[in-house]
């Protein structure tokens, strides 16, 4: 059996303290596993929810990253879906094909998804959770050979890991949670990189109005270049108003809600036209709260739901996103501000706070 090898990563030890680049191990893979050798890696927003202890204080220390692509390194016994030298898209989802959901043919909701079962460790020896079960700000990972989805070789790496998190979540949202069809409208609220691929996913639907909310001008410039028709800065005045105006005094078949605030989520249940959809993308805080006037919303009509990571099936959907982008359908050259490296990662945190980037890529 090979050896342990020994990789370096970005490693947040404590909440609220920067990441840092530090050596780590990671064993030889098991039965199911592989090790991957990443080649580019987005800088999404739950990392650095993670590493501010969002999501609890229990996990500690993080391997930071869940948005990459690399090429297959060594695989353990017994995978079939991938080989040696394969260059791939990783995914957060990989379905179990045993559990309640996957058995009656809902593998987009498995709720037990498929990691890998050893643990990467850091130098002195503490267990390391690598972010949604990947890890992607370093050199290496070891995840479910599952979770690595094969795309052609000669596509980009820092556009392709995009397509592993924010690019998926909201093209899929467009595509599968709201269900846009051709010549319909749409409003997105929050118009980062996943309210932008939102706009893309319904441009490629065929929707004819499509409005960009955000309250920062630059944000709805970009939102313009995505495919936006109309851009809406709630600080000139009420957004829901403004909406209805554009759609005939109705409002939109469908909202999308990126943001994860009450105010946001308001105007995009409020915005709606009869019958409309409404998606909540954005991840909330714990004490965030909406509430809802029942008769008001009866009368409206139409579904509020969520979509986690657009609905989607990496399977499927990663190798189709990669041809789209390949087509020149999906710009993701668009969604790509800066390309960086590992030891930046804390800059480019800072300058996602900041509203600079839709996404910087740490490229390997
Ligand atoms: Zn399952
Ligand atoms: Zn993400």
């Amino acid at each position: 059996m090979a050896d342990a090898i020994t990789a370096r990563g970005v490693i947040a030890r404590e909440p609220g303290k920067p990441g840092v680049v530090e050596d780590f191990s990671i064993p030889s893979p098991g039965p199911g596993e592989a090790l991957v050798r990443i080649l580019a890696s987005g800088v999404c927003h739950t990392d650095l929810s993670a590493k501010n202890g969002v999501y609890g204080t229990d996990y500690f220390p993080f391997l930071l990253g869940h948005e990459g692509s690399g090429i297959v390194e060594r695989l353990g016994e017994g995978v079939t879906n991938v080989k040696e030298g394969d260059y791939v898209i990783l995914a957060w989802r990989a379905p179990c094909g045993a559990c309640r959901f996957c058995l009656v043919g809902q593998p987009h909701l498995c709720a037990a998804s498929l990691n890998a079962s050893q643990k990467m460790k850091t130098h002195d020896g503490i267990e390391l959770t690598p972010i949604l079960g990947i890890g992607t700000f370093c050199t290496h990972t070891l995840v479910h050979a599952k979770q690595c989805v094969p795309i052609p070789q000669g596509l980009p790496p820092e556009q392709m890991s995009l397509i592993g998190c924010g690019v998926m979540t909201g093209v899929g949202a467009a595509l599968y949670s709201g269900q846009v069809k051709p010549g319909q409208s749409v409003a997105v609220i929050g118009c980062g990189g996943v309210g932008d691929s939102v706009i893309m996913g319904a441009k490629l639907a065929g929707a004819t109005t499509i409005i960009a909310v955000d309250v920062d001008p630059t944000k709805l410039e970009w939102a313009k270049g995505f495919g936006a028709t109309h851009a809406v800065n709630p600080r000139d005045g009420d957004p829901v108003a403004r909406i209805k105006e554009i759609t005939g005094g109705f409002g939109v078949n469908a909202s999308f809600e990126a943001v994860g605030r009450p105010e946001t989520i308001e105007i995009a249940i409020w915005c709606r036209d009869l019958a409309g959809t409404c998606v909540i993308i954005g991840v909330a805080g714990q004490d965030a709260t909406v509430t809802l006037p029942i008769a008001k919303y009866f009368d409206l009509g139409g579904a509020l739901r969520l979509s986690w990571y657009g609905d989607c099936l990496p399977t499927r959907d990663f190798p189709l996103r990669a041809n789209w982008y390949k087509q020149g359908q999906l710009n993701l050259d668009g969604v790509v501000t800066r390309v960086i490296s590992l030891e930046e990662s804390e800059e480019a945190f800072h300058a996602m706070e900041r509203g600079e980037t839709l996404r910087s890529v740490i490229k390997i």
